[in-house]
């Protein structure tokens, strides 16, 4: 868990652009402490103008690992580490829903279907946190596991369950090792809204976004919640978070003015509206639209340059892509 009051504005770096972002407080407007490198890091990145972090130009040309880690101390010897991927995610639109499971064998939200969406070459994968009634997070749709519920079932309870496939109902900490062994698919973290109280959902937020720092994945995750103050509060305690709203209801200029990465809104909304994909471009917004499993609809959407199609048929979209790809 981060020690430190301070963060990146982005924890990405590509060979051609070498500056991966600032170094800044966590709370809009606080004072930054007087920081510096130390260790091994120190070789590989530089602090430029305003603490901007900037990968050396010989660490560059190491091609062996796609990510490199930066320890930052403050003059005050506290200490924190960030972990920075090469960028070469997959831009092909496609977001597998709740992993590739439906053409694979894999049970959704297994950590075999995440592996077999990584095996595809989706740009994303999505699945969904719940919390344990002792606040550890696991991986799953439903608010129940057969009947057993989530929120109301210490972690020592749920991870006794099987799933169909014979894995074990997945940790959030699980999840999340083993999207990182790879830089090609993001992890697309849908935070579900709690069924106890408003609070639990807020402190389940919390407790995602200290998970994804601990495991320094900030450069692997992209949020989602149908809970707009889960939304929020993503944004409050990493404000680099790139969070999409999915409940459908509001308007991109609204968005925009909490500076969420844009909208994930069901295939209804957006066919009803399709304006709004324009007025979402023209904020900087990305556009998502989930659950599309049909090939007509698809086309509608690449017709209509979306950003992402969350889908229970990545092969079908994959192929489509492609094809668009070659034209
Ligand atoms: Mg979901």
């Amino acid at each position: 868990m981060a020690q430190t009051n301070f963060t990146l504005t982005n924890f990405t770096y590509t060979a051609n652009k070498p500056v991966v972002g600032k170094i800044v407080p966590v709370t809009t407007g606080a004072a930054m402490p007087k920081v510096k490198l130390v260790g091994e890091s120190a070789r590989t990145f530089e602090l430029v103008k305003d603490n901007t972090l900037k990968l050396k130009k010989t660490a560059i040309s190491n091609p062996q690992a796609f990510w490199q880690e930066v320890v930052v101390e403050t003059n005050s010897g506290q200490r924190d580490t960030f972990r920075i991927v090469r960028d070469e995610f997959i831009t092909n639109r496609v977001v597998a829903h709740r992993g590739a499971w439906k053409n694979t064998g894999a049970t959704e939200n297994s950590i075999g279907a995440l592996q077999h969406a990584i095996r595809l070459g989706c740009a994303g994968s999505e699945f969904d946190v719940h919390m344990s009634s002792d606040s550890v997070l696991f991986v799953h749709h439903d608010h129940d596991v057969n009947g057993t519920h989530i929120e109301k079932t210490p972690a020592a309870e749920l991870a006794k369950l099987k799933l169909p496939n014979g894995e074990y109902l997945p940790t959030l900490e699980a999840y999340l090792q083993a999207g990182l062994n790879q830089n090609k698919t993001k992890l697309i973290l849908e935070i579900k809204p709690s069924a106890i109280s408003k609070e639990r959902g807020q402190a389940l937020a919390r407790k995602v976004v200290e998970t994804v720092q601990k495991y320094k994945a900030q450069g692997w995750v992209d949020y989602i919640s149908f809970d707009y103050d889960i939304c929020r509060k993503v944004k409050e305690l990493e404000p680099s978070a790139k969070v999409a709203y999915l409940n459908g209801e509001k308007a991109p200029a609204e968005l925009a003015k909490d500076k969420m990465y844009g909208f994930d809104y069901h295939q209804n909304v957006v066919k009803k509206n399709p304006q709004c994909i324009e007025e979402a471009h023209a904020l900087n917004l990305t556009v998502n639209v989930w659950t599309v499993n049909a090939p007509e609809m698809m086309d509608w959407l690449l017709e209509r340059k979306v950003d992402f199609i969350t889908t229970n048929e990545p092969e079908i979209l994959l192929e489509k892509v492609s094809k668009l790809s070659s034209k």
